[in-house]
């Protein structure tokens, strides 16, 4: 059955690839973007891009900020107009701002709580109403093997990536019952611009540490969602399913 899904942070990455893999399976895909469109999802269709949304390679572009809960909301009255309500919340916005701890400001580190874990927070929210009403929903946050794990400069990272299993699994037992799931997916290293700014022998380093001897693909990240997101996927939920080539086992 052909669901209603809205990935944020969907216009490269990580993103993209979990919005393509839903496309390809038929569902109805809106991704966010910051204002650049969706650049690796293909040409805009005629007439697209009024308000920084619009069609384009099989996706519906909308624009949103997740640190802005006006526009987290107008985006998603602008999904539900085009595509309908989104039954499939994939929040995926992230961003890092590595130091260490003694040299990490105030500022440094409620951003990137504000974007990974808050942005997640408002998106799980808006969601859930148009859910609760259809009695049907699936969220699945984007975490990290590095908030369990923990990462030296990640103070931030971490415990924004962290804090999604306290919210995916509070919204299990919130909303349980009403057959809405609340998963965790926690990759490992995966080949994206976030991870092409590390230094290659950090890369070499990394490497050397996951059982797997490399780093993931995107659509490797984007089959777990997919499967959570599936009607095969109903019972599970409070659950953080890591793709990290071993990197996290045990945690
Ligand atoms: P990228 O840096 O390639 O993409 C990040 C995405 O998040 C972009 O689409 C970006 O939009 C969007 N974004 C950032 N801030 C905001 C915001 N305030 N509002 C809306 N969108 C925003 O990252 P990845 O694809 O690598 O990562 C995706 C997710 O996966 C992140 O949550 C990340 O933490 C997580 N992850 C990544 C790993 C990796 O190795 N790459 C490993 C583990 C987890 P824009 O294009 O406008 O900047």
């Amino acid at each position: 059955m052909a669901r209603t899904v809205l990935v944020t942070g969907g216009n490269r990455g990580i993103g993209l690839a979990i919005a393509q893999a839903f496309a390809k399976q038929g569902d109805r895909v809106a991704v966010t973007h910051r204002g650049g469109g969706v650049p690796g999802a293909g040409a805009a269709e005629p007439g697209s891009g009024a308000g920084g949304a619009g069609h384009q390679g099989g996706l519906f572009g909308v624009r949103c900020d997740v640190t802005d809960p006006d526009s987290v909301d107008a985006a998603f009255t602008t999904v539900e107009a085009e595509l309908g309500p989104v039954e499939v919340l994939v929040a995926n916005a992230g961003i890092t701002d590595d130091t260490l701890l003694m040299r990490m400001s105030e500022e440094q580190f409620t951003r990137v709580l504000d974007t990974n874990l808050t942005g997640a927070f408002r998106c799980a929210k808006r969601a859930s109403t148009k859910m609760l009403r259809a009695r049907w929903g699936r969220m699945i946050f984007i975490s990290s093997v590095v908030g369990l794990y923990g990462g030296p400069g990640q103070v931030n990272y971490a415990a924004s990536k962290a804090g999604l299993v306290g919210v995916a699994r509070s919204i299990t037992r919130e909303l349980g019952s009403r057959n809405i799931t609340a998963n965790v997916v926690a990759p490992g290293y995966v080949e994206t611009d976030m991870t092409a700014a590390l230094p290659e022998d950090r890369k070499t380093e990394y490497r050397k540490v996951i059982p797997a001897g490399r780093f993931a693909q995107p659509d490797e990240v984007a089959a777990a969602v997919t499967w959570l997101a599936g009607d095969g996927a109903g019972y599970i939920s409070g659950a953080v399913i890591p793709v990290d080539g071993g990197l996290g086992m045990g945690h």
